[in-house]
């Protein structure tokens, strides 16, 4: 079988975005690759987290993978923080990697513009982690959304780079964005994606928002003012929600087009929420029942760092080799 390889970040509260562009996608995946899902908590703390959020969150993000029907008997759920190999694959391949490579990384120089003066050398260098976390698997697809794209090609380089300075090591990975869901837009900024570590909360829909509170956010998404339902880069906020029903529902979107067909903005919201509150009330109600069990998620966390560590580690003591490191 092919490798599988995705993870997330527990940067905040997982969003629609990361349902629709990376969660939803595992699912389907699942039985055609074998699978990797990482909590990716050394990511997190490229900015200031809160200790008791950050483990909180943790938790929360592999009770969402098995919630929303990552099978944690076929695939290999993991905290990233527990397989050491990470962290020491990163340094190896940092040096690997240009300065100016990873100035030109668009995800940075957002970030970064954001933060002002206190910006970390982690979220500088945190797409270097990515390839680390990538490559250690000797992975054939990562499924992401647009917004990993660049970080990606960076992951291909490096492994290209160092495939070529010694000798074959790492397979080069490809990338699997989604055609629907592969970028959710911001509800009240359609110009941006949606992020976890948004400041403004109606900006993005949570996956444990309540269906009032979806509602209400949908309500008030941004639009325009020509009043007709289009697909269209002319009308992001209405492309936005036509975007967020082709990916939950499998439909092409200029087939949801027509059925607003002499219609206003309202009922289609009306049928985002509706379809969206639809999609998250079961993966909500399994959280929940997930979330009060920690002994089980600490025997599927448990079990996955033991075959994530047997992985990466080979795949780590090659690298070293390679490079001409003394094998204890
Ligand atoms: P942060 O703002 O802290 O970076 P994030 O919401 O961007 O949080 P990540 O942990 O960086 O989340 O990304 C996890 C996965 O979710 C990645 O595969 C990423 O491509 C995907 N993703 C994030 N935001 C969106 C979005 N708006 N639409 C589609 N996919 C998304
Ligand atoms: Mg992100």
């Amino acid at each position: 079988k092919k490798v599988l390889f995705s993870g997330i970040k527990p940067s905040g509260e997982l969003t629609l975005g990361n349902y629709l562009g990376a969660i939803k996608n595992w699912v389907k995946l699942q039985d055609e690759y074998e699978s990797y899902f990482c909590v990716v908590d050394l990511h997190a703390i490229t900015v200031r987290q809160e200790p008791k959020d950050l483990r909180a969150r943790t938790l929360q993000i592999l009770a969402t993978y098995i919630a929303s029907g990552i099978d944690p008997d076929k695939c290999t759920l993991f905290i990233q923080s527990h397989v050491p190999a990470h962290s020491e694959a990163q340094w190896l391949l940092n040096c690997f990697t240009y300065m100016g490579e990873l100035s030109r990384m668009t995800q940075y120089k957002d970030k970064s513009q954001k933060l002002g003066e206190s910006i970390s050398a982690g979220l500088f260098n945190y797409p270097v982690l990515m390839a680390a976390d990538i490559l250690l698997y000797n992975t054939d697809l990562v499924p992401v959304g647009k917004d990993q794209k660049q970080h990606l090609e960076l992951a291909r380089d490096i492994a290209i780079r160092f495939n070529n300075l010694y000798s074959p090591t790492f397979k080069v990975p490809e990338a699997y964005i989604p055609e629907a869901g592969a970028k959710i837009m911001d509800l009240q900024n359609p110009e941006k994606k949606m992020s976890k570590s948004e400041d403004n909360p109606n900006g993005y829909i949570l996956i444990n928002d309540s269906p009032d509170v979806i509602r209400k956010k949908i309500s008030r998404a941004v639009t325009d003012s020509i009043g007709v339902v289009n697909y269209s880069d002319e009308q992001p906020g209405i492309k936005n929600l036509i975007n967020i029903i082709a990916a939950i529902t499998g439909r092409k979107p200029e087939d949801i087009v027509k059925d607003y067909e002499g219609q206003g903005y309202a009922k289609l919201k009306q049928d985002v929420a509706e379809i969206v509150v639809e999609e998250l009330r079961p993966i909500q109600e399994r959280i929940n029942q997930i979330m009060s069990d920690k002994a089980y998620l600490e025997s599927i966390y448990r079990k996955g760092a033991e075959k994530a560590n047997y992985v990466a580690n080979k795949t780590l003591r090659k690298m070293q080799r390679k490079i001409g490191f003394i094998q204890l």
